[in-house]
């Protein structure tokens, strides 16, 4: 018995009746989520901090404000977003018309991971379904949600409150881990969205390719960290501090760790302890402001990170809480098994480097990351760095505020990632870009050249 056979059919044949063609109920489905978000915000702040003790702040700021960020944008601009995109024309072509036209590509499968779980549940979504907001459609995407399984009360709410929002012909939201998600990927999808890890990435590119369905994989990754010797440690740390330790760290951009010379190191760790006394207090654990690791396996694996190198600030855990405090290593080895995989937690290793240019080095030894980050007084050491590497996304001195800009695409690139969304972004990823050209009927005389018989006299240039 297969639990999703009649839901997929069910939006299918939405699907193929047209009946979501219109622009107005297409907006109303993002108006309807815009409803969602507002009137049940306190529930979404209940969930978000019964799952990741995140702080109202933490969850207005990175879950509910950008979901709704997105939806007004969508509206916005969406008339001029679906207008067929002229081109522009060869000799032949001249009295034709040429042109791009954004279509939906037709049941569209969302996967989200728990560590934002509403934004990257929404925001998703809010792309998908104003992919199909054109009147010249035929039919708009329908869409298949399936939220983490691991972030148990957002889970709950997108199961059980948002479907009331949203017109049940063209969404459906379907509930399981990997098993059930395994079996959902058999199924024919016309787009596949997924942001989780590399490892479940792979899984999802080898099902989708089994029909052809073309794939956004989101993933994560080691995003490195550059500090130059002329930099403030002050403003480094609290910048620094600030996006490795929201969200406990369970943040796919944050930086996992940092690259800087002895020297820098010496001056940025009383400036660390000082940003994360001022930030957490001076006990953390008991701070509102700081998040808990998502669950029993994360924990223990993070614990065990914790033998690496040496513990230069922080340390402490506490099991029954799921609690780690912010920490800072240093004296990590590149072989050392918190160097070899993502931390995804509140622990930021430092690794010594004696220049830029070793620190580029050693960052283009390894995957291409989802963000990189480099901090330095010198705007040629910032360049440097962009120049010479490849990642997902940039910042210059600042961490994580790139991808606050709409108007800028984030995704990743080779190990981080495949495709890009947000903003205008979302929308041509869920929109099939088809390629158009209306011929006049008449005027044959114009074509008679590139028809047989040929003669050589023809090719002579
Ligand atoms: P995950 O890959 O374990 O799970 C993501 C989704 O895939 C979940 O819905 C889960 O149910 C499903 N899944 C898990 N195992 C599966 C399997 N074997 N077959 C089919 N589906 C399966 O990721 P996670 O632990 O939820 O999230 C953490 C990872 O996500 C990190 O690597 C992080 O960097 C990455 N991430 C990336 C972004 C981004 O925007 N690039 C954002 C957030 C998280």
């Amino acid at each position: 018995m297969d639990p999703f056979e009649d839901t997929l059919r069910r939006l299918r044949e939405a699907f193929h009746t047209g009946r979501t063609r219109s622009a107005e109920f297409r907006a109303a489905q993002l108006r309807g989520l815009g409803h969602f978000l507002q009137e049940n915000k306190q529930l979404l702040h209940d969930a978000l901090a019964q799952d990741l003790h995140k702080s109202a702040f933490e969850s207005e700021l990175s879950e509910v404000a950008i979901s709704q960020g997105e939806i007004t944008l969508a509206l916005r601009n969406l008339r001029a977003w679906m207008k067929d995109e002229r081109v522009p024309k060869n000799l032949a072509t001249q009295l034709d018309s040429a042109f791009i036209r954004k279509e939906p590509f037709g049941l569209v499968l969302i996967i989200a991971p728990w560590n934002y779980p509403l934004n990257l549940t929404l925001v998703p979504l809010v792309g998908a379904l104003a992919a199909a907001l054109s009147l010249r459609c035929p039919a708009g995407n329908c869409v298949v949600l399936k939220p983490s399984e691991i972030s148990k009360s957002i889970e709950k709410v997108l199961a059980e409150v948002l479907p009331r929002y949203l017109d049940e012909s063209c969404f459906a939201v379907v509930l399981g881990g990997p098993q059930e998600t395994g079996q959902l990927l058999e199924h024919r999808f016309d787009y596949i969205f997924f942001t989780g890890s590399p490892r479940v990435g792979k899984i999802v590119m080898t099902a989708a390719a089994k029909h052809l369905t073309p794939v956004t994989l989101e993933l994560g990754g080691k995003n490195p960290c550059y500090v130059d010797d002329n930099c403030d440690p002050q403003t480094v740390a609290n910048r620094v501090a600030w996006f490795r330790y929201f969200n406990a760290g369970q943040t796919c951009v944050a930086p996992d760790y940092v690259l800087c010379s002895p020297e820098m190191q010496e001056r940025l760790l009383p400036a660390l302890q000082s940003t994360i006394t001022r930030f957490y207090g001076d006990d953390p654990q008991s701070s509102p402001n700081l998040g808990r690791i998502i669950n029993q396996k994360q924990f223990q694996r993070l614990r065990a990170l914790l033998g690496c190198g040496h513990v230069a600030i922080g340390g402490q855990s506490d099991e029954s809480d799921r609690y780690i405090a912010p920490t800072v290593l240093v004296d990590v080895q590149e072989t050392e098994q918190v160097m070899q995989e993502e931390i995804f937690g509140p622990i930021l290793p430092i690794v010594n480097v004696r220049s830029v240019d070793e620190a580029i080095e050693f960052i283009n030894r390894r995957e291409k990351p989802l963000a990189l980050y480099a901090f330095s007084n010198s705007s040629q050491v910032v360049k440097r760095v962009l120049t010479q590497t490849s990642s997902g996304g940039f910042c210059g001195n600042d961490g994580f505020m790139h991808m606050t800009l709409a108007s800028l695409p984030f995704g990743g690139v080779g190990a981080s990632g495949i495709g890009r969304y947000h903003g205008k972004f979302s929308f041509d990823t869920f929109s099939h870009h088809r390629a158009c050209l209306l011929r006049r009927p008449g005027m044959e005389k114009l074509n008679a050249p590139r028809y047989p018989p040929h003669s050589p006299r023809r090719l002579r240039v």
